[in-house]
């Protein structure tokens, strides 16, 4: 605390990995005696830097942006970038971290790094985010490359940015360096799925969640709350699976269609429009609009699917949750959950399926998109969908043993932490890098 002060969310992604890993470091003493947790939280490196840009009307702005290289013991640092007002260092080392851990699990080599900007891109222009991505990229194309650290997107950074900050880089370092970021366009080096891929590995992980307790989606009701990439990817699949996705969100408050939504129009108004959530209603009059997104959770559902940002369940709304007989929750966002509802939800038989490996199939398919850059090949959708579907059925079936191995059975946030931490840990014994 006294080394990082005021980074509330890293601390908080540290100690719920750490109390995991007891058990571990009692089996295991050689992880204590070469200092594997001291080095472990502490990135390998961290960029800060400035980001001046110019608006439409000619005023000067400046963001700071940030690149945290976690750790590579395993592979390139790989993680997005945000683009988000409550970006600062704490998040960016939180979600970092936390991306060590979920690469590991992914089976795939790739270290941990994530970045951003407190820069805010609700209400600028297109031209406006042009140049900010531009000016961005300046500086991060010194730290950046394909077998190096490769950003992709996360909240704030969607197809358009990635466009924008690719251009930018390949202008300055000329070349067609297809492998430096993941999440591009189709027609340029991505990778089709890679847009569904976090919110169907996150429906993916749930399926087997619920298999393990025979159950399945078929005419569950489902609460998902955000309304943005891994939301509608979510919902999306989902549906298919048979069951009825009633509500979704946005910073501004959360819609209520009692007849299941409509994705379609979420789709039209959040990849197309750019627009609020409320304006769903004005499509679809029979359901409801409120003005306050965490109020989401206090519909009854079977199934919740926190895919909007961190901490956005709290202790009250698991509670809430629970009340009204919620049975699973799988974290499509990072850290959705605070440590208290995590706790609720454990302590009442929900099942519970972590960020770290419920939302991994984004970054696993990010590595796939790489895969595909190097040998200059494009898979099929079906190909790339198939190898998602297998991955998440293998993360939650390594969680599980790792649970069960080490005395937490049925705990998959402690499964998911020591089946992530033992590939690294072991990788960072064997560099001796001390
Ligand atoms: P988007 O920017 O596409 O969407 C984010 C959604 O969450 C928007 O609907 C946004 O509403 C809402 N949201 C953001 N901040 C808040 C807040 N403080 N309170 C309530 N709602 C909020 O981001 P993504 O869908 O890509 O990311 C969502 C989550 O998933 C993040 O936690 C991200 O780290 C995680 N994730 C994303 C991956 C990916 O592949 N994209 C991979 C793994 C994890 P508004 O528009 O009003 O801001």
């Amino acid at each position: 605390l006294e080394r990082n002060p005021g980074e509330t969310e890293f601390h908080q992604a540290v100690k719920g990995t750490f109390e995991s890993l007891v058990p571990v470091f009692e089996q295991h003493p050689v992880y204590m005696e070469k200092g594997i947790l001291e080095q472990i939280v502490e990135p390998e490196r961290i960029i800060s830097f400035r980001v001046p840009w110019v608006d439409d009307n000619g005023k000067v702005h400046v963001n700071r942006g940030f690149r945290v290289q976690f750790n590579s013991a395993i592979g390139p640092y790989k993680g997005g970038l945000r683009f988000h007002p409550s970006v600062n260092a704490g998040i960016i080392k939180f979600l970092g971290f936390e991306q060590i851990f979920k690469n590991s699990l992914t089976g795939l080599p790739i270290g941990g790094g994530k970045g951003g900007s407190d820069f805010d891109p609700k209400g600028k222009s297109d031209d406006e985010i042009r140049r900010f991505c531009q000016s961005f990229m300046t500086e991060l194309s010194n730290h950046i490359g394909p077998d190096k650290d490769v950003p992709a997107g996360d909240i704030g950074v969607g197809a358009r940015e990635i466009g924008y900050l690719f251009g930018h880089y390949k202008r300055l370092q000329g070349g067609y360096p297809a492998g430096v970021l993941t999440g591009k366009g189709i027609g340029y080096g991505g990778s089709l799925a890679r847009k569904e891929a976090t919110g169907y590995g996150t429906v993916y992980f749930m399926k087997e969640m619920l298999k393990g307790a025979e159950l399945d989606f078929a005419g569950k009701t489902v609460v998902v709350s955000g309304s943005g990439n891994v939301a509608i990817y979510a919902i999306e699949k989902a549906q298919e699976f048979g069951a009825k996705v009633v509500a979704c969100s946005d910073s501004s408050g959360f819609i209520y269609d009692k007849e299941g939504i409509k994705l379609d129009t979420v789709k039209q108004l959040k990849e197309v429009e750019y627009a609020r959530i409320s304006e769903y209603v004005k499509h679809h009059p029979n359901a409801e609009y409120v003005e306050d997104c965490s109020k989401i959770w206090s519909l009854p559902c079977d199934i919740a699917l926190p895919c909007a940002t961190q901490n956005e369940i709290d202790e009250a709304s698991a509670r809430e949750l629970v009340k009204n007989g919620v049975k699973a929750v799988a974290e499509g966002a990072n850290m959705p959950s605070t440590e208290e509802a995590i706790h609720v939800f454990q302590e009442n038989g929900v099942l519970f399926g972590p960020a770290k490996a419920a939302n991994a199939g984004g970054v696993a398919v990010s590595a796939l998109e790489m895969s595909q850059n190097s040998m200059r090949l494009s898979w099929s959708f079906e190909e790339v969908d198939a190898k998602l579907h297998e991955i998440m059925e293998s993360i939650y079936a390594n969680a599980v043993a790792a649970s069960e191995k080490y005395g937490k059975s049925g705990n998959l946030v402690a499964g998911a932490d020591i089946a992530g931490f033992l590939k690294v840990a072991d990788a960072m014994v064997a560099h001796g890098n001390i």
